[in-house]
């Protein structure tokens, strides 16, 4: 099959809700995506911050292939080896004590804001159930998730939202400040935006918004789907900073590829959670969880974000260069391996024409090119990426 005849087969029976490029996906390995038509592509999107080891990495392969052998589900009924493992493994790197996992980015937020209102409500009363977040953030698709995103986009047609959510400037710690009031229980904040167009708060922010948690007695939780695990050049972007929250969640680059989803917590506030209060039937599953221990192990063991940091250098600076050279490149901001390029221009050509010359970037908020690409890439593939972009600048 043709990657043309798959597209046309998949318009038959695929639900629309993706505005799907043309690329049929077959194999990956490492930094490279071949398609159906065996045209190999260069990938700085990496299932947008999924892929932080590369494709297949070969322990998170091998470490599901074993367990696949050995036992795919058997529900939370029990307790799993793998499972135990991994919440092990995150609270001796994080600030957590405990762990709730499921399947997904949307999955693990649902559960923390399950979480404050349990534990707003159990320690302060009923009428306490308000959680600010950010304008330009995004917490999943779900119908709570939808309503703690900060953007209409993701809103329309699905009214009514849920109610309990006020949005603030990201950045602005006064602001933050003031939309305080008595039904206010937490805080949701991604450390840095992605989907909203890779932004980066000033520093201080961050640590001015726990003070405000702490004297409002309000839990602070991180959404770091998209930029935890290794991401930013730390193993949380929150460690850049220094200051913890009292819930973190994670998903997308957690197992290295396969679906997972988790809510991290310290001891006082995942105590609210107690048996009956959460589920979910996947949740933790022994194959997730043991290719999670394996990309994490990775992550951790094999100088993997180091060189995220070194090559987030590499290729800040290297953008930083067209910024001097094209006029239609307003900022190149980020941190570690995400970085966005803003344009004063829109970038969806951009990426169309990039994906024709095989190079996988993507274009958010409408005008920030996006690069994410493994955590394991190397300077060459960065140099060959670039050369892929500058002809298309060059053109513009
Ligand atoms: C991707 C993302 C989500 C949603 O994750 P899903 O796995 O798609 O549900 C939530 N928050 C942030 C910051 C994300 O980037």
């Amino acid at each position: 099959m043709t990657s043309q005849d798959w597209i046309a087969r998949g318009d038959q029976h695929i639900a629309r809700t993706y505005a799907r490029y043309p690329l049929v996906a077959v194999k990956g390995e490492g930094c490279r995506l071949w398609d159906a038509d065996g045209k190999c592509y260069l990938d700085f999107l990496a299932g947008v911050a999924v892929n932080n080891l590369g494709h297949c990495h070969p322990k998170v392969v091998a470490a599901l292939q074993e367990q696949a052998a050995r036992l795919l589900h058997c529900s939370n009924y029990f307790h799993i080896p793998s499972q135990i493992e991994l919440a092990e493994l995150l609270c001796e790197h994080s600030f957590g004590d405990r762990v709730f996992f499921c399947n997904s980015g949307a999955e693990a937020n649902e559960a923390a804001m399950k979480l404050v209102r349990k534990y707003s409500a159990e320690r302060f009363g009923a009428d306490r159930f308000e959680v600010i977040t950010a304008l330009a953030s995004f917490h999943g698709r779900t119908i709570g998730t939808i309503s703690a995103t900060g953007q209409d986009k993701v809103k329309v047609g699905f009214a009514p939202m849920v109610p309990g959510f006020r949005y603030v400037p990201f950045g602005d710690a006064a602001a933050l400040r003031a939309a305080v009031n008595e039904h206010t229980c937490a805080v949701l904040l991604e450390p840095v935006q992605g989907e909203g167009g890779v932004n980066v708060p000033p520093s201080g922010y961050l640590a001015e918004v726990r003070r405000i948690c702490n004297e409002c007695n309000l839990l602070l939780v991180y959404d770091e789907v998209q930029v935890g695990c290794g991401r930013t050049g730390e193993l949380f972007a929150y460690q850049h900073e220094g200051v913890a929250p009292d819930i973190m969640t994670l998903a997308k680059a957690l197992a290295g590829g396969p679906p997972i989803g988790a809510m991290v917590a310290t001891e006082p506030v995942a105590e609210y959670f107690g048996p009956g209060s959460h589920g979910s039937t996947f949740g933790g599953n022994p194959l997730m969880t043991t290719a999670a221990l394996a990309a994490m192990r990775a992550l951790i063991e094999d100088g993997v974000l180091e060189n995220c940091r070194a090559m987030g250098d590499y290729l800040r600076r290297r953008l930083e260069e067209r910024r001097q050279r094209f006029p239609f490149i307003k900022e190149v901001r980020g941190r570690g391996l995400i970085l966005g390029m803003e344009l004063s221009i829109s970038g969806g050509d951009i990426v169309q024409q990039a994906l024709q010359q095989g190079l996988l970037i993507n274009c958010t908020a409408g005008t920030v090119l996006r690069f994410l690409p493994p955590l394991t890439v190397t300077q060459a593939e960065i140099d060959e990426a670039l050369a892929i972009l500058d002809a298309i600048l060059d053109r513009i």
